[in-house]
């Protein structure tokens, strides 16, 4: 059996969008799960999109979520270059293109822009498309040379027939066949010397021994005249694996406006890299147990691209965020602190034990972010209304609640140890003595002491953390409040 053979052939152009990422992870995990090769290649033929520092982008996000690759720019396995920009230099291109006007399959053409500008278009995909008239296909042996010798720019083309069907097979799509007549005479070579990607993927999988081919299904169109290369060289098309697009909420093609197109986008926002790749693994493939949370490792073990989807993925920001909770629910301690650390500072002053308040918040919130509205009131009592003292399940009301927090104050004020299990018990032993129910005092102290109704800790871990001073402060504001709302 041949050797799986996949490869990531990402354009620099920007920041690593989730489709680009899913096509280098379902890339990466067939490959891993045969035991195969996974391969990074850039493919920088369009100039004029290359975005400078974006090849670092690639490099940093595939580190970052473990797509570790085999071979590489970095990483020589023998079918280098793996730049295309540098595979150009080899001459690789020109010399296979060469071989298709040999053969028929392409030809020169010297027309020029205003030329160009005149023919015929059609609307494609929503696309205005210039269909080619093959007038350069019919010049003469000697125009052809005279043209060349006089260094007018041209580009190859492909030669397309007018007649006949085209077939290929897709993994997602079965057999697809077209009509000849709907196929362009696409560039091959473009004026600049440079491949097209249509001409340069084909000649490159190729070259490159790769197996398995992914990418999104805006290639699938293309694709007939990818068949069509690989058959006039003689060549064994790879198998193709089109993946479905991947929307947004209102079922749009995911866009930068969604605000979560891209892996930076996602970190930005607070999504930790593991929960990202696991998400990202069930845009369109599901294992068949239905479970839905994996390791790296795990995907590797279980990933079987039969079982991708065709239909259009949604990206779904609120499962999302469900599967990061579960990542930091998981998390090891100190791991969630030193990643908490940066956003529990922005709201909390250093004096305060971050660490207590750190392991408050771990199994409440989803992103990051979410703890700047968990631990606010740690800073800052905030302005409440005294109704929140009023609960029906813990029968308190304003009146209770004044009674409470008045006889408590002396008790708070004459307590030493400020610790969680010390003022616990003092509360709890209150309680006893007076037969109330644990939430008839509790509840009111702890509206007092966090002006909140939900709050990530019971009263006395709230207290413990604010210290006495800063407790009884706002024990005798709760009580100043409830005297105006009584009076
Ligand atoms: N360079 C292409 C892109 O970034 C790759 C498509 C493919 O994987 O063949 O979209």
């Amino acid at each position: 059996m041949t050797k799986i053979r996949t490869r990531y052939a990402p354009s620099p152009t920007g920041k690593m969008h989730v489709g680009n990422l899913r096509s280098a992870l379902y890339e990466f995990l067939i490959a891993k799960h045969e035991g195969g090769d996974f391969m990074l290649r850039i493919e920088d033929t369009d100039q004029e999109r290359f975005v400078e520092g974006a090849t670092e982008i690639i490099y940093r996000t595939m580190a970052k979520t473990g797509l570790i690759h085999d071979e590489g720019p970095d990483k020589d396995g023998g079918y280098g270059p793996y730049v295309q920009s540098e595979r150009m230099k080899t001459g690789i291109y020109m010399k296979y293109a060469k071989q298709l006007i040999e053969s028929g399959e392409a030809y020169y053409c010297f027309c020029d822009k205003e030329r160009l500008a005149s023919l015929k278009t059609e609307i494609v995909e929503g696309k205005e498309i210039m269909i080619y008239d093959k007038h350069c296909l019919h010049l003469s042996k000697e125009e052809i040379e005279a043209n060349l010798a006089a260094g007018k720019p041209f580009v190859i083309r492909q030669n397309n027939p007018q007649e006949g069907t085209t077939s290929f097979q897709d993994e997602l799509y079965g057999e697809i066949t077209v009509q000849n007549s709907e196929l362009d005479d696409m560039i091959l070579i473009k004026s600049d010397g440079y491949p097209t990607y249509n001409f340069a993927n084909v000649v490159d999988d190729h070259t490159m021994n790769i197996t398995h081919v992914v990418r999104g299904n805006e290639y699938l169109s293309s694709s007939p005249k990818y068949k069509r290369l690989y058959d006039a060289f003689g060549w064994q098309v790879p198998v193709y694996v089109h993946l479905p697009l991947i929307t947004d909420e209102n079922h749009k093609k995911l866009s930068k406006r969604s605000g979560h197109s891209s892996f930076e986008d996602l970190i930005d926002q607070g999504f930790i890299t593991e929960a990202i790749v696991n998400y990202i693994a069930l845009l369109g493939w599901s294992p068949e147990d239905n479970c839905e949370i994996f390791t790296l490792d795990e995907l590797i073990e279980k990933f079987d691209y039969h079982r991708i989807s065709k239909s259009p993925a949604v990206f779904d920001i609120v499962k999302l965020r469900w599967m990061n909770g579960e990542y930091l629910k998981a998390m090891d301690f100190d791991k969630f602190y030193e990643m908490a650390k940066p956003y529990l500072e922005k709201e909390l002053p250093a004096t305060m034990d971050l660490r207590k308040i750190a392991a408050m918040v771990k199994t409440r919130i989803e992103v990051f972010p979410d703890i700047a509205a968990q631990v606010d009131f740690f800073a800052k009592l905030p302005e409440y209304d005294v109704e929140m003292y009023s609960h029906k399940k813990m029968k308190t009301d304003a009146a209770s609640s004044l009674a409470v927090l008045k006889d408590l104050l002396p008790i708070l004020e004459a307590q030493e140890d400020y610790s969680n299990d010390a003022l616990y018990q003092t509360l709890v032993a209150y309680v006893a003595e007076k037969e109330y129910k644990n939430g008839y005092v509790m509840w009111p102290v702890r509206t007092a002491v966090s002006g909140k109704q939900m709050t990530p800790a019971g009263a006395t871990e709230i207290m413990e953390v604010l210290g006495k001073e800063e407790s009884l402060n706002r024990i005798r504001k709760g009580i100043a409040l409830l005297e105006q709302a009584n009076a």
